[in-house]
């Protein structure tokens, strides 16, 4: 029985944030910019908390300017959209980023629609999902999510994915849909699936590449599995383990990560895989807004 190479994720994030911060350090010593993020969070969800705790510690040690806006959960969302027009107008600022899910009586779509697409660092605005989906993959801002999980399936299978056949599993507009068209972009074979797929186990098979961001512990088994596949663990799902004989409370994938390590040829666990590409995948895309913002980049 053969066991997978773990993709460490978190090693790969760590080296990333790194040539982030010496680029910061540079674009501040040359041209007297500081790359700007401004993080708005409403309501109290204690998993928005962490994320968004996450990121500012990131931001500041990459040597950001980092804002946080804490709004309370029955914000008007008139004060939200003013609250966005001010940052898009602020100079200071080069990415915008609104922590999702929001609070029921707040309009997502409006919310996250208004932010300015030159500082939408988290590729959510119809402008950047319509260049990434016509392939001008290099013009837009692209999720940070699937930009991450890109990087590690590259790394692992270089950057041409010719005659490589890849199912996402998940048809999110935050994961799986750009993965697709990331995965499209990079001439792989892409199949999309969702809840409504029938005989899923048996599409996921026929994958070199699998993607799986569904929200379900342990979903994807290793029969499921294409021997040698590579093999991208998106979900968070939290779950009570044993540890040392103590229940506790964990984290896991959507991948049964043991089962699924005897086949597969790579694969991220969860933590320390997608997660922390994720929050890297952000700063790199507000270095980029401020470049951009500079002219320094075409
Ligand atoms: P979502 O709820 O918006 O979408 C889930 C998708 O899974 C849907 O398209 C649905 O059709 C599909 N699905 C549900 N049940 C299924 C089934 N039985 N078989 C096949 N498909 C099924 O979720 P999302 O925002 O795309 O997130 C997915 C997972 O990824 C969640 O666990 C989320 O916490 C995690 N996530 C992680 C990161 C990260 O940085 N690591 C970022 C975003 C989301």
């Amino acid at each position: 029985m053969t066991t997978a190479k773990r993709i460490d994720g978190k090693a790969k994030a760590a080296e990333l944030a790194q040539s982030i911060t010496v680029e910061t350090a540079a674009l501040l010593a040359e041209h007297g910019i500081k790359p700007g993020l401004a993080v708005v969070i409403i309501g109290e969800d204690p998993a928005s908390q962490v994320y968004v705790r996450n990121k500012k510690r990131t931001a500041e040690s990459c040597g950001f300017h980092s804002v946080q806006h804490t709004l309370e959960a029955d914000v008007l969302q008139a004060d939200v959209l003013t609250l966005i027009d001010d940052l898009n107008a602020d100079k200071s600022i080069h990415g915008i980023l609104v922590q999702l899910p929001l609070p029921g009586h707040l309009d997502e779509q409006r919310i996250t629609q208004a932010i300015d697409p030159s500082k939408d660092v988290d590729g959510f605005h119809f402008i950047n999902i319509g260049k990434l989906t016509a392939g001008l993959t290099d013009d837009a801002f692209v999720p940070c999510t699937p930009a991450g999980c890109m990087l590690m399936i590259q790394d692992e299978m270089g950057s041409d994915l010719s005659g490589k056949n890849a199912v996402v599993i998940g048809r999110s507009n935050i994961v799986g849909k750009p993965m697709a068209s990331l995965l499209l972009q990079a001439n792989a074979t892409v199949t999309i699936t969702h809840s409504r797929t029938k005989n899923l186990a048996r599409v996921v098979a026929g994958a070199d590449i699998v993607v799986a961001a569904v929200g379900r512990p342990e979903m994807v088994k290793r029969d499921w599995v294409k021997p040698g596949a590579v093999v991208i663990d998106v979900g968070i799902n939290r779950v009570e383990k044993t540890v040392d004989g103590e229940k506790k409370m964990g984290l896991t994938g959507d991948v049964d990560y043991n089962d699924v390590s005897s086949v597969a040829s790579a694969i991220t666990p969860v933590p320390g895989g997608v997660g922390p590409m994720t929050i890297t995948m952000l700063m790199a895309n507000t270095l980029r807004s401020a470049r951009l913002a500079a002219g320094l980049e075409g």
